[in-house]
């Protein structure tokens, strides 16, 4: 008896918590048919900011600081090369030829990364930063490793 009264007990609690929450406010979403709109902390893949002057080319400039402090070695930065001189170009010519500055190539592997920030807060210029991006979903771990410079012209 004591057990039957304990079980019902039990079960109105149960109704009670069952029956507050069906007339709270809902906190879940839809999705996909619904998108969320409080992502502005979500930490997502990274991806490069764009040069505000310039937003065909990132803000970056190659320094390398991002993928020498990243601690799971997710990133990889190559700067651009030297263009190749002019034939006939003096050597003054070739010896002033630099550089451009900003990266040839930039790739960031999602699967090591530890959403750690350290990028980002070490990145001289506030090139790196974190996508909203929460529907990030593959059966193909090649997915996962991007190409960030695949969105600006000069890549
Ligand atoms: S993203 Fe920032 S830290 Fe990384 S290479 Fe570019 S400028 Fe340097
Ligand atoms: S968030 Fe951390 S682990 Fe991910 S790329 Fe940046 S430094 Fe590397």
């Amino acid at each position: 008896m004591g057990e039957d009264v304990l079980g019902l007990w039990s079960l109105v609690k149960g109704l009670k918590i069952t029956g507050t929450l069906f007339f709270s406010k809902q906190v879940t979403v839809h999705y996909p048919r619904e998108g969320v709109d409080n992502l502005a902390t979500f930490r997502g893949p990274i991806e490069l900011v764009p040069n505000p002057e310039d937003p065909v080319r990132p803000l970056c400039i190659a320094c390398m600081t991002c993928a020498s402090t990243c601690p799971t070695g997710a990133i990889s930065v190559f700067k651009k090369k030297v263009p190749r001189p002019e034939e006939g170009a003096s050597d003054e010519t070739k010896t002033a030829q630099k550089a451009p500055k900003g990266p040839g190539k930039f790739t960031y592997d999602y699967t090591v990364c530890c959403q750690c920030g350290l990028c980002a807060q070490n990145c001289p210029k506030g090139a790196i930063r974190f996508s909203g991006n929460p529907c990030a979903a593959s059966t193909d771990k090649k997915a996962f490793e991007f190409d960030l410079l695949e969105k600006f012209d000069n890549a």
